[in-house]
């Protein structure tokens, strides 16, 4: 009796788990959604792709609702914007040790990541003639160990991040093991981030990088407290907005889903505030058929930009 018991409790927690990964799109508020402001168009801004590493998923373990059969690439990707006042890092991609920063992942993720190492982001840098000293700044999305381990061998570029950012990669945060073994290591030269600049379509608070209207950042709080989006309005009147890990993958915008349960449990700090900026982000590419929403990891997504 015991047994059979005992059985019943495993199916029940395994047909749980596996309601988890089953299609749920989240529910969308009907209307238009809200506009954005026109495109600035801004001699000389571009942006490409360092695309440092590749790791390999399935479908189903990055999006809720997508394949368990469909092989997926995570990217692990610095953006290069480039700009007449100087050249920024959306995110520091990877540094040449990356091998040993995954150590400072939980095991799971350890275990699960196959990762090929393609190209360390000062080594695309080196490679195009170019030294740390030709950055002007490095922006990060968020602290996780993915978006920070460039870091480690660009150490004299000034780093924005957010006080709220700063403040839970500093605190006991899963997520912010290597940023903080970095920190340790030696110091970073820090930029407060914070949002002076006014609205920017249906975000209350901006900040305008070059003061331009070419480079707009905003709040993005949900992956992680601090985390923040990128809007790069290019020369061509292209926008792409680079939405750190809010989604992995663009399907997470398009249905919109969230991340399996699983994954939400081991990366997202707030999984209902993810829930709102997906809706957002859903809402705003309906009403803006022309922005390119770019999540930090989608490779599908990254291949439309051009590489560095
Ligand atoms: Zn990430």
């Amino acid at each position: 009796m015991k047994l059979k018991l005992a059985l019943l409790l495993v199916l029940v927690l395994l047909a749980a788990l596996g309601w988890t990964f089953v299609k749920r799109p989240l529910s969308v508020p009907k209307g238009m959604g809200p506009v954005l402001p026109p495109v600035a168009s801004v001699d000389g801004v571009s942006c490409s792709v360092i695309a440092g590493a590749d790791m390999k998923s399935q479908e189903g373990f990055s999006v809720r609702g997508g394949s368990l059969t469909k092989p997926l690439i995570t990217g692990l990707v610095a953006f290069v914007v480039e700009h007449p006042q100087g050249r920024v890092l959306i995110d520091a991609g990877v540094a040449r040790n990356v091998r040993e920063h995954l150590e400072t992942t939980p095991w799971l993720l350890r275990t699960l990541a196959s990762l090929t190492v393609k190209q360390p982001t000062i080594d695309a840098l080196t490679a195009r003639g170019l030294a740390p000293d030709d950055l002007k700044a490095i922006v990060l999305t968020h602290s996780h160990w993915d978006h920070v381990s460039g870091l480690a061998d660009l150490r004299d570029v000034p780093v924005w991040i957010t006080p709220e950012e700063l403040a839970h990669a500093r605190s006991e945060d899963e997520g912010g093991k290597l940023y903080r073994q970095l920190e340790a290591e030696s110091p970073l030269e820090l930029r407060e981030l914070t949002f002076a600049d006014g609205a920017y379509g249906p975000f209350a608070a901006s900040h305008d990088f070059f003061e331009d209207g070419s480079v707009v950042l905003v709040p993005m709080p949900g992956h992680t407290p601090g985390s923040v989006a990128v809007f790069v309005n290019l020369r061509s009147g292209q926008r792409i907005l680079i939405i750190g890990d809010t989604s992995w993958t663009k399907e997470g915008v398009d249905w919109p889903a969230e991340k399996p349960w699983l994954a939400r449990r081991m990366v997202d700090s707030d999984a209902s505030g993810v829930r709102k900026q997906l809706v957002l982000l859903h809402q705003l590419q309906r009403a803006n058929p022309d922005l390119t929403i770019v999540p930090a990891h989608d490779a599908r997504v990254h291949a439309k930009l051009a590489a560095f």
